[in-house]
């Protein structure tokens, strides 16, 4: 405290060279508070008494209600609750112009301090009470604030888990399309069997295997027969149930082995690990099963027939099988259509 004294003492006639009012009785204000703690009381009333006539003269109201609380104080140091009261008093009327929360609560329990010096029980009473319920306010405002915090902290997080779920479900939703994409691209959008692309794809894993496992494969290609016919008798709606039941029939039959549609009234089957006489014997299954359907069901008088060209690897080149099956398809059409050619 006595270098401090020391500090503010050197620091007060700087504060009046400068010319500020504000600094000089701030200055001043301090140097007497630290002279009435020291019990320098006559020294410290003279020196508010400077600090208040300049606060009053800018005037600043923060700084009137400072000093006045300061006299205050000193009163009440010197045993003069009355004095005490008159300069609360006043320290509270400029807080009202000019309101510092801590400074409230601090004059409120100087005056509970000087009512109790001066034996007003009563007044002391409702004093304390009104500190208590500055306090009471104060600490309430600073949880409601640190509440406000904490709600809108949990609101960001909330919003980001919104933001991050959000983005989950548009990668799920974006996946399940692609997937699907996927699926169409390989699909024959009539009758859902693979289409060329899936075909090619499929023989070529095939062949693959069969090469490693020294395997058969046996590819058969179908087309059905004066389907032009069809369209033109029935109507190109009868056509593409026509296609539709065909494509059914041959995929239930066909278990395991590929059915692809890779265009028009074409199919193509492929026989995994199954030899040539077999395959040929399977196709009579086929076609016959095709030439009996009740197509009568679909329209009267409709008769669907196939004819089909068998190839098979190793006695085929991988790259000539489909191919070789289409000549063979092409000889039966030639030989007379509702028959099954294979290469010799
Ligand atoms: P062939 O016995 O010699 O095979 O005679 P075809 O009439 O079956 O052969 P052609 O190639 O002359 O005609 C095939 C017809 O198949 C022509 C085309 O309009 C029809 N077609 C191709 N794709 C579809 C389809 O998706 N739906 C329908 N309804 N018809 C189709
Ligand atoms: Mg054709
Ligand atoms: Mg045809």
């Amino acid at each position: 405290m006595h270098e401090a004294l020391q500090v503010i003492e050197e620091a007060a006639p700087i504060a009046k060279c400068v010319g500020d009012g504000y600094l000089e009785s701030m200055v001043l204000s301090n140097l007497g508070e630290i002279q009435a703690v020291l019990g320098l009381t006559d020294e410290a009333e003279r020196t508010l008494d400077r600090a208040q006539r300049i606060a009053q003269e800018g005037p600043y109201e923060a700084l009137a209600s400072r000093i006045a609380y300061a006299r205050g104080d000193l009163a009440l140091r010197r045993n003069d609750p009355r004095t005490a009261i008159k300069w609360l008093t006043e320290a509270q009327k400029a807080l009202v112009l000019s309101p510092v929360e801590t400074s409230a609560v601090m004059v409120s329990r100087a005056l509970y301090r000087a009512y109790r010096q001066l034996g007003d029980a009563s007044t002391a009473l409702a004093m304390l009470e009104q500190t208590r319920a500055m306090e009471l306010a104060r600490a309430r405002r600073q949880l409601q604030a640190r509440s406000e915090y904490t709600l809108s902290r949990v609101e960001a997080e909330e919003r980001q888990r919104q933001t991050l779920d959000d983005a989950y479900r548009v990668a799920q939703e974006s996946a399940r399309r692609a997937n699907a994409m996927e699926r169409l691209a390989l699909q024959d959008a009539l009758t859902g069997l693979a289409n060329r692309r899936a075909l090619v794809a499929h023989l070529d894993r095939v062949l693959e295997r069969a090469a490693v496992r020294g395997q058969e494969v046996a590819v058969i290609l179908i087309d059905l027969d004066h389907f032009k016919q069809i369209n033109d008798r029935f109507g190109h709606a009868v056509g593409d149930r026509v296609l539709q039941r065909v494509a059914v029939l041959l995929r239930d039959r066909v278990q395991p082995g590929l059915v692809a549609r890779p265009g028009g009234e074409e199919f193509v089957i492929v026989l995994e690990n199954v030899n040539a006489t077999h395959a040929v014997t399977q196709c009579e299954e086929l076609r016959l099963m095709v030439a009996h359907h009740p197509w009568h069901t679909i329209a009267e008088g409709l008769v669907v027939t196939l004819s089909a060209g068998i190839a098979s690897y190793p006695y085929v080149a991988p790259g000539e099988l489909l191919e070789q099956a289409d000549l063979q398809m092409y000889r039966a059409k030639r030989m007379g259509r509702n028959r099954v050619s294979v290469v010799p």
